[in-house]
């Protein structure tokens, strides 16, 4: 496994402030900027990845790197693939161990966008990391969880995890018995060359959600056949 922590974090102040909904100015936007200033001192995103091979495909599993995972979309994904980069991208544990005063329901959701922009941060270095290193093109990245649950279930954490190594020595990154990363602004999967733009998004029902980037696609459903 492959480790990054030299992710340098620079935070747009003005757009960050309108993601988390403070008007320039303001007393709020004062508290807001403490914030960001206490989360910019104490922050370090960090990443992992491991550059995998394929081993063996079956109608609906990829064996990975001696992993095998069970979802016909990512083996549907991966049939023109013979390389692939199981990854985690985290805002840093750091972040999670400030200590803060609580019960102020403003204040969590403001320190969740600033580490949501942290984890922001290091996805990109990750992605900038991959394709220059790996010279890769075009990319597509499939997440556990990602879509409607029979898409990849979640569950699949423990085989990327497992792909992955000692991720919580590594990056501070633990899965916990439900499957859910802590720090909560973490994200995980696999990456891999590919030009089709997929998206988890054209494989779930989910309505009026926020953070749709694709339309569902029927056609797309059909072809890997969900139940
Ligand atoms: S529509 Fe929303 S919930 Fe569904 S995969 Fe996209 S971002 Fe996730």
């Amino acid at each position: 496994m492959k480790v990054l922590t030299d992710i340098r974090f620079e935070p747009d102040v003005a757009s960050l402030m309108g993601e988390a909904h403070v008007s320039a100015g303001s007393a709020e936007a004062a508290e807001f900027e403490a914030l960001l200033d206490m989360a910019c001192s104490v922050g370090r995103p960090k990443a992992a990845y491991r550059e995998c091979f394929i081993d063996a495909r079956g109608d609906d599993a990829v064996t990975i790197g001696g992993v095998a995972f069970t979802s016909r979309t990512l083996r549907m994904n991966l049939d023109n693939v013979g390389r692939v980069f199981a990854y985690v991208a985290t805002c840093g544990a750091e972040l999670d161990r400030v200590h803060r005063p609580t019960g102020d329901v403003l204040a969590e959701f403001w320190w969740d966008a600033i580490k949501a922009a942290f984890l922001g941060a290091a996805q990109g270095y990750l992605n900038e990391h991959l394709t220059g290193t790996y010279r890769l093109g075009r990319t597509i990245s499939m997440n556990p969880g990602s879509g409607d649950v029979t898409v990849w279930p979640i569950e699949q954490q423990r085989q990327l995890f497992a792909l992955l190594g000692d991720v919580q020595r590594e990056i501070g990154v633990t899965l916990t018995d439900s499957c859910l990363m802590v720090p909560n602004k973490t994200v995980s999967g696999i990456l891999f060359p590919g030009d089709h733009n997929f998206r988890a998004c054209q494989l779930c029902h989910r309505e009026d959600c926020p953070s749709r980037s694709a339309a569902f696609d029927a056609d797309l459903w059909e072809a890997t056949r969900h139940t």
